[in-house]
């Protein structure tokens, strides 16, 4: 089977956004750089307990289906045009993580209320509104997490992470979901401290230095 490891990844993973709460039903996807021009990614409308691997499909970075008898997922251009865009990019993982999506739906942006704001950048942004599987979001995706970012907020939609593997986007995507959660609670009770740039910056460092390590 091509590109077995990725696409046995990707049947775990699944589950485990599931079983984080990261997203429900069929909602969601998830992908993983195979080699510099194919990608393994979820496929759509498949409950994510019931994808094998062997089920996973395999598409070029151009979006041509080249393996595996189910259809990509319907987010396939968002997630082939940020591989396009951002050669350091190896897994990307799409939730619909309620608190990062309530503030998508505000249009807002999730300031560096919480240090961990750092492990995506100086804040977490959002994107404009485009409709569900099309071109036109994977460019307001990719415009907005620029060279630097690691996640955004789709406007009336979800979340976009990314990583150097599946498992680490997903990671990524479980701290946009943290720190959303933590400003709605500030935000609730109080006005939060946003943390200064200075601090902000240096943990950015940081936190790229900790993961090259890990
Ligand atoms: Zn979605």
């Amino acid at each position: 089977m091509m590109f077995e490891q990725d696409r046995t990844a990707l049947s775990e993973l699944g589950r485990e956004m599931v079983e984080k709460g990261l997203t429900r039903g069929v909602g969601g996807n998830l992908s993983q750089r195979g080699d510099a021009d194919h990608v393994a990614i979820t496929p759509s409308g498949i409950p994510y307990d019931d994808i094998d691997p062997v089920d996973v499909p395999v598409v070029t970075t151009e979006g041509d289906h080249v393996e595996g008898e189910l259809t990509p997922s319907t987010e396939t251009p968002m997630h082939t045009m940020i591989y396009q865009q951002r050669p350091d990019v190896g897994g990307i993982a799409h939730t619909h993580s309620p608190y990062a999506t309530t503030f998508g739906t505000l249009g807002q942006a999730v300031p560096a209320s919480h240090y961990l704001v750092s492990y995506i950048g100086p804040e977490i942004p959002v994107t404009g509104y485009e409709q569900p599987g099309t071109e036109a979001l994977g460019r307001e995706a990719t415009d907005t997490l620029g060279e630097e970012y690691n996640a955004c907020l789709l406007r009336n939609h979800g979340v976009i992470a990314v990583g150097s593997d599946a498992d680490d986007a997903l990671e990524t995507a479980q701290m946009v979901e943290f720190c959303a959660r933590i400003h709605h609670h500030a935000v609730s009770i109080g006005e939060p401290i946003i943390l200064e740039d200075e601090y902000i910056e240096e943990l950015i460092e940081d936190i790229a230095e900790y993961r090259q390590i890990a």
